[in-house]
This record gives structure tokens, C-alpha cells and sequence, in this order.
């Protein structure tokens, strides 16, 4: 496509499809006008590649997650499809700014964190690689909360994202299935009939995602709830307006709101709902594709692979089980059978408080034929295994964890750590009964986005040197090694991130009102907020620092800018008040004449992919100090290693086979293994003995105990000191001494800056393995056993 064209085209939909003229035109309108642009050159490639997979008759892989954390997607279209020279030169003709269209783009967030993020970057490797694949979701009307601090507390508001017109999505009002909730069950035989009391309607949405080259695009389909029967004219007539309007209200509640935590379990009827409610619209969407194509059921499991992304899509395997039973007629075993075969299941944590079980009363009363299904699964696989020491069901409780594994061929970790920990811990059991079915496909990320599109100066650089390849096939970073021992490309790698830093800190300069100095080392720890993620344990080192630098001000210390990201849960109390302090500390330190121009905390509200994609790049350490066996794998640690940021972190998740790419002597290890930590939590009084070790951590506490951070409130922060001194589970005091001196060694590190350059180029150079290409062809693989399809001829641009 040539700048004219793109400009043609531009012009087009801003009239045609917008309705506007260009004289009135405001960069909402732009915007739009440029994705409709966009989407036209994308839905051609969309339509070959799903006439391709019919015609080929491919296996096709459903991915089926509560979340999808897209972001923007109006870059990564303009990216993929190669069409970036043309739409700037476009749109530079048309005086209108490219960089603020891009900014305009609400950020689509349908997902709390990694999870859904992961979801996000598997959708994009998939349309790469060519892999048929659908995903399958929720649209939420509103996605996860707004986050805006209010004197350092956080505020949550609503997202809405979809206030203005969503440009990416297509309404499939054919694509329209009933859902049904409660009511009851009579059997006919070995059947079923289920007569629900509540009925609503699932409606898609699909959205076009486009791989690299413009390859293959595979389809996003989110549902939205919808009333059975809208608008009650008889109860309008008679003057009950409110009424009139309720089954609508009731029915889109169930697609309102993505739950805004990940890690703990929310016992709400409405969660349950949500799960059942896109996970049988998807099964019932896919068996209508199969049943198109092929009349023997039996076939299933060769012509389709649905992965459950994580325990929310789990009643997936009840709800196969009676779509083949009660409505085709299939025999019990043999459905079980053939859902096992086409269900596999990624387990995404071991945290107990996370392991989803629902209530039976609950279960039976909105679910009451799937409920009978989940003891006849768990009776028949106790009678198969001949043990009846796990089971699904217990102490009233239906636990979709063992639910999953038992409806499952595969069942995967999401880095090797977190996999052997499933073998001896939560799984350790049902492993030893099926020593095969548990495999380790280790998580990835796009490097289209979070590399070739977030970080322009390094992608060219990198391209100038070994060429474009590395784009889809990340492990040709490689190729960087040998120029890393050439001076004038380490120059031009620190000047790239140099630039980024610039960048950044003017941004933050405009946004936030601080000053920060480019200079500095960027440390930086951005995701959930979460007591296992440790961010107390950052905060309690950059007190620990601020009081050595006012013993010495005048010592040459390292400048440092602490930045913070992330968003606590609503509802949990201990991660708002680490927001809270946060806040707090970053006011007292940006403030002290002392010590400032060494040591600044930053915390810019609301993150999201948008901003991760912002501070990423100009970053140049990366936290990642969980504690050891609680981060199944971490994402964010992969953005940051390929974006040239050393890692100081601890054996944890993905830190551990990040290490091993990189190099110890890359990447700042402390603290215990996962081993250790469980040996020292058995020691009384073990945060004690580290606070009565450490002066250091000791006076850092105090100032937190006595109120200097909050000097109107002494006793604000008094459950955050409690709980170190008292409990810490997460042993923030133990690790403390060791993250200290890893902290010291960065410093002097830093303090050389081409070694450090050095250092920052092979993490580059060595994190090609950790590209989300690698994990989808694992799970082609080991677990779908699905193949490629022959992809289309690349976007010319
Ligand atoms: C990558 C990413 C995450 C995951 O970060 P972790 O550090 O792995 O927890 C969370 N949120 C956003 C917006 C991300 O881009």
C-alpha cells in the first residue's frame, strides 16, 4: 500500500463510514478512520485463512481463557500488516499526529495480569505461526478498574473502554446461543433432560487477530450476555418502567465486570455463572463448526484441541460430557473419553487461596445436571484408577483443579520450576497415577509487541545488524553475540536505551511533576500487586538506602529512580495499604534535599500493557523477587531481559531458566530457593532473628513503625510492620540481607557503564528462547497435536 493509498483509504472511512469531513475531523475520528483502513487490508488475509482451514480440513486449536489482556491494538495491526511508512506519510500529509492517534486507543484491559496477558500473546504467536486457532472469552463491558491515586490511596474506576465504538470487532448476532442456569433434571435412562429455570443469550463478537506478515488471522470471539426476551411492553404499558428493563439489566450484569483479582478465589454465584456461561457458548459454537464439517463424533478429538486456560473454563469437561450424552446421544464412558481426549488444562498457580472450589449446594442448584455429571466423572475415574485417595468432589466442595486434571489428556506447568513443584505438591497424587500427563511448555511473550513494536530504536539497531529474521524467529538474537564485543555497537545499544530513559523521563516529568535524572539506574518493578510478588521487600530496601544516604550525603552514591507499577485487588487490604505506603515513602524522598538528586520513587497510576510498553524499554533493572515457589512464571521478567534490563531476582518461576539463557554472570541472584523458604518458615520467630541480624532492615522497619512516612497518621503502616515482624509467610525479612547486597552489586555494576552495557546487549541477545513462538510450538506439539497450516504470501506493506 503506498502513502496515497493509505491516504485514499483513510479519507474513505472518515467520510463514508464516519460521516465526517475532514475540516471537523478530531483525532477520535482519525483514529477510527486509520483502523478502518487498517481492518480492510486485515480482513481479506482473515477470510483465506479460515477458507484454508476449512478447505484443509486442519485441526484446530480453541483456547478458551477468562481473560484476554489485548491493550491497544491499533499498532500492532498497523505492525503486522507492515503498513507503518505508509500510514506516518499518510497521515503526515494530513497534518494530523500519528503518535497521538496511537494514544487515543482506549487499552482494551479484559484481564487482570499475566494470565490474560499470556492469553493475548498466545493469540498473536498462533496467527503467526499459522496454527488455526479460535479464542474464546468474555466481552466485559467493563474491563479491569481504572486505577487514580487520591493522597496515595488508590481509587478505583470503572473501565470504559467500550463508550466509544470499538474498531476491531464484528457483531455476530447469527452467532446467537441460549445459555440456561438452574431448574431441573429428569432422567430417561443412561439420559438426561435438563429443563433450566433461567435462560439467557450468549451473542459473539469477533475480533480479527493478524499474525507477522499479515501470514494468517485467526478470530477472538468474546460473548456478551443478552436478555432471552428484551423489553417487556406489557409492563412498560402499565407504567412499571423499572421493571420493563430488568431482564435486560440482569442478563448483561453476567458480562459487566471481569473480576479484579486472579490469584484469590471469588465464592460468587455471579463468577460461576460467568464461567459456565462463555464456557458453553464456546463448547456448543465448537461442536456446531464440527458437526458442519464431519458427522462422527468420534473424530473430535483429531479435529480439535480446547486448552483451559487455567480453573475458570473447568466445567468445560461436565458440560462435553452432557452436550455428548443428553443431547447426541453418546454413551457415558466413551464421551468421557472423548472430551479427555480433545481437553487439556494449564494450571497457572499453586497458592492454596487460589485453587478454585465450588460450593455443591451452589453447584447443584445452578448447575444440577452437571453436578450429578462431576460425581459419575469422579466415580468412573476413582473405578479406573483403582484408588479412591483424590477425588473431585470433598467435604462439599467441587474442586476444579482435580476436576480439570482428571478431564484432561495434558495438563502443563508454565516454566519448569513450576512444573516439577505441580508433581510434588498440589498434583503430587493424581501425577503419580498418571506419571504422563503432566508436561512443562514454559511461558512466553510476542516479541512483535514487546520488542519490534515498543521498542523502535533497539528493533532497528538489532536489524541493522543480523536483519529481520529475528522477528519470527526470536533465537536469531543469537547472531547479536559476536557484535557485542564490538565497541561501536555496545555504543549504539547504550544510546538506544539512553534515548528510551530521555523519553521517559520527560513523560514523566509532564505527567507526574517529578524530576527525574536519565542517569540514573531505572529500577523498576511493575505487575499486581501482591504479597508474594514482595513488593514491601523493594520498598523496605529503598528505606534502608535513603537513611545509609543521609548518614553520608556526600559519599558519590549511585543515583537511583525507583519506579513502581500496579494495581492491588479492591478488596485486599494488605497490597492498598503497600500502595499506600508506596505513595507515602515516594513523597518524603522526592522531597528530602539530603538525598534526592541519589534516590526518587516514582509510581505512575494505572498500569497497564500501554504503560508496560512505555517503561520497558527504558528500563535497566528488572525486579523480580517473589518469593522462591510462588510465581508460577512470570512474563513481565521476559519483556524486560529481551528489552536489554538485567534481572535482579530470585529462583523463582521463569528467573530460573532466564538465568540460565542469560548467564549467572548476567543476571543478580539472591535470596533462598524454594526448599529453603519452606525449612525456614518451620523455624519460630524467623523474621526476628533476620530483624535483630540486620541494623539495616531493623532501622527501615522502625521508620515505617514510628510514622515517618506518615507523619499525620504514626500508626498508618502499623499491619504492614506487624505482620514482617510477626508472620511474614513470605519471609521479606529472611530474604532482606541478601537482596541488600545483590542491590550493592548493581550499583557498582552500573557504575561501569560498558560492562554494564555489555551485560544488558547479551540479555538481549540470549532471551530469543522465551518468545511465545517457542511455547506455541510446545503446545502444538506435546499437548493439541496440532500442525501449521500453509499460511498466505507475506503483506507487501
Ligand atoms: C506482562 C504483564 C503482566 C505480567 O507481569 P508479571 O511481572 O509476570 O506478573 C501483568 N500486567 C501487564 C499489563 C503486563 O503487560
Amino acid at each position: 500500500m503506498t502513502p496515497a493509498q493509505m491516504k485514499d483509504a483513510i479519507l474513505h472511512h472518515l467520510v463514508y463510514t464516519l460521516g465526517k469531513d475532514a475540516a471537523h475531523a478530531q483525532t477520535y475520528d482519525w483514529r477510527m478512520a486509520l483502523s478502518f483502513a487498517v481492518r480492510d487490508k486485515i480482513v481479506d488475509r482473515w477470510f483465506e485463512a479460515t477458507r484454508r482451514t476449512y478447505a484443509g480440513q486442519h485441526k484446530r486449536v480453541y483456547y478458551l481463557s477468562m481473560e484476554f489482556l489485548i491493550g491497544r491494538l491499533l499498532k500492532d495491526a498497523i505492525i503486522n500488516m507492515r503498513l507503518e511508512e505508509a500510514a506516518i506519510d499518510a497521515l503526515q500529509e494530513l497534518k494530523v499526529d500519528y503518535q497521538a492517534i496511537l494514544e487515543d486507543e482506549p487499552d482494551a484491559a479484559l484481564g487482570n495480569g499475566g494470565l490474560g496477558r499470556l492469553a493475548a500473546c498466545f493469540m498473536e504467536s498462533m496467527s503467526t505461526i499459522g496454527c488455526p486457532a479460535m479464542g474464546y472469552g468474555i466481552r466485559y463491558e467493563n474491563g479491569l478498574f481504572r486505577q487514580r491515586f487520591e493522597n496515595g490511596r488508590q481509587v478505583e474506576e470503572p473501565e470504559d473502554w467500550l463508550s466509544q465504538r470499538h474498531a476491531w470487532e464484528f457483531e455476530r448476532p447469527e452467532v446467537s446461543i441460549d445459555i440456561g442456569f438452574g431448574g431441573h433434571v429428569q432422567e430417561i435412562g443412561k439420559r438426561a433432560n435438563w429443563y433450566p429455570s433461567e435462560m439467557l443469550i450468549a451473542m459473539g463478537h469477533d475480533t480479527p487477530i493478524i499474525g507477522w506478515r499479515g501470514r494468517w488471522g485467526n478470530t477472538l470471539r468474546l460473548w456478551e450476555a443478552r436478555p432471552m426476551h428484551g423489553f417487556d411492553l406489557q409492563r412498560f404499558n402499565r407504567g412499571d418502567y423499572a421493571a420493563a428493563a430488568e431482564p435486560e439489566a440482569l442478563a448483561r450484569t453476567l458480562s459487566r465486570v471481569l473480576y479484579p483479582d486472579d490469584t484469590t478465589e471469588q465464592g460468587k454465584e455471579l463468577r460461576l455463572k460467568q464461567e459456565f456461561f462463555f464456557t458453553s457458548a464456546s463448547l456448543r459454537d465448537i461442536l456446531r463448526r464440527f458437526e458442519s464439517e464431519y458427522d462422527d463424533l468420534r473424530l473430535l478429538p483429531k479435529k480439535a484441541a480446547i486448552q483451559m486456560n487455567d480453573t475458570h473454563p473447568a466445567i468445560a469437561g461436565p458440560e462435553l460430557v452432557r452436550l455428548l450424552v443428553d443431547e447426541r446421544g453418546i454413551d457415558f464412558e466413551e464421551a468421557v473419553g472423548i472430551a479427555r481426549n480433545t481437553l487439556s488444562y494449564t494450571n497457572h498457580t499453586l497458592l492454596p487461596e487460589a485453587l478454585e472450589r465450588w460450593d455443591e449446594g451452589l453447584m447443584g442448584r445452578l448447575l444440577p445436571r452437571h453436578l450429578q455429571l462431576i460425581f459419575r466423572i469422579n466415580e468412573l475415574h476413582m473405578k479406573d484408577v483403582g484408588t479412591r485417595k483424590v477425588t473431585a468432589v470433598d467435604d462439599g466442595h467441587v474442586k476444579m483443579g482435580e476436576l480439570s486434571f482428571i478431564m484432561a489428556h495434558r495438563v502443563n506447568g508454565v516454566s519448569a520450576l513450576h512444573t516439577e513443584l505441580m508433581k510434588s505438591t498440589v498434583f503430587k497424587d493424581l501425577h503419580e497415577l498418571h506419571p504422563n500427563r503432566i508436561v512443562n511448555e514454559t511461558n512466553g511473550v510476542t516479541p512483535r509487541r514487546w520488542l519490534l513494536s515498543c521498542n523502535p530504536r533497539l528493533s532497528t539497531l538489532i536489524t541493522d545488524a543480523i536483519g529481520d529474521d529475528w522477528v519470527d524467529d526470536l533465537e536469531q538474537l543469537e547472531k547479536l553475540e559476536p557484535h557485542i564485543d564490538d565497541a561501536a555497537f555496545l555504543e549504539s545499544y547504550a544510546a538506544a536505551k539512553r534515548q528510551n530513559k530521555n523519553d521517559l523521563a520527560n513523560w514523566i516529568a509532564e505527567k507526574l511533576e517529578v524530576g527525574i535524572d536519565p542517569e540514573a539506574i531505572f529500577d523498576v518493578q511493575i505487575k499486581r500487586i501482591h504479597e508474594y510478588k514482595r513488593q514491601h521487600l523493594n520498598l523496605l530496601e529503598t528505606i534502608a538506602h535513603w537513611l545509609e544516604i543521609r548518614d553520608n550525603p556526600n559519599q558519590g552514591w549511585v543515583p537511583r529512580v525507583k519506579i513502581f507499577g500496579g494495581k492491588a485487588a479492591p478488596g485486599y487490604v494488605f497490597a492498598k495499604e503497600i500502595v499506600r505506603l508506596t505513595n507515602d515513602v515516594a513523597k518524603v524522598l522526592n522531597s528530602d534535599p539530603l538525598t534526592s538528586r541519589y534516590l526518587k520513587v516514582v509510581y505512575p497510576p494505572n498500569y497497564n500493557v500501554s504503560l508496560a510498553e512505555k517503561l520497558i524499554p527504558a528500563s535497566d533493572l528488572s525486579e523480580q523477587i517473589s518469593t522462591a515457589g510462588k510465581e508460577a512464571s512470570g512474563t513481565g521478567n521476559m519483556k524486560f531481559a529481551l528489552n536489554g534490563a538485567l534481572t535482579i531476582g530470585t529462583l523463582d518461576g521463569a528467573n530460573v531458566e532466564i538465568r540460565e539463557h542469560v548467564k549467572p554472570e548476567n543476571f543478580f541472584l539472591f535470596g533462598m530457593t524454594a526448599d529453603e523458604v519452606m525449612e525456614r518458615r518451620r523455624i519460630g520467630g524467623h523474621a526476628g532473628q533476620a530483624i535483630a541480624a540486620d541494623p539495616r532492615l531493623a532501622r527501615a522497619i522502625e521508620a515505617i513503625r514510628a510514622g515517618r512516612f506518615s507523619p499525620d497518621d504514626p500508626g498508618r503502616y502499623h499491619g504492614i510492620v506487624d505482620n514482617l515482624v510477626h508472620h511474614d509467610y513470605f519471609v521479606v525479612c529472611s530474604d532482606f540481607t541478601d537482596y541488600w547486597r545483590a542491590q550493592r552489586e548493581v550499583d557498582t555494576a552500573f557504575a561501569a557503564p560498558k560492562d554494564w552495557a555489555r551485560m544488558a546487549a547479551f540479555n538481549t541477545a540470549r532471551s530469543g528462547w522465551f518468545s511465545s513462538d517457542r511455547t506455541i510450538r510446545g503446545y502444538m506439539a506435546d499437548v493439541w497435536h496440532a500442525e501449521a497450516a500453509p499460511t498466505v504470501e507475506d503483506a507487501a506493506g
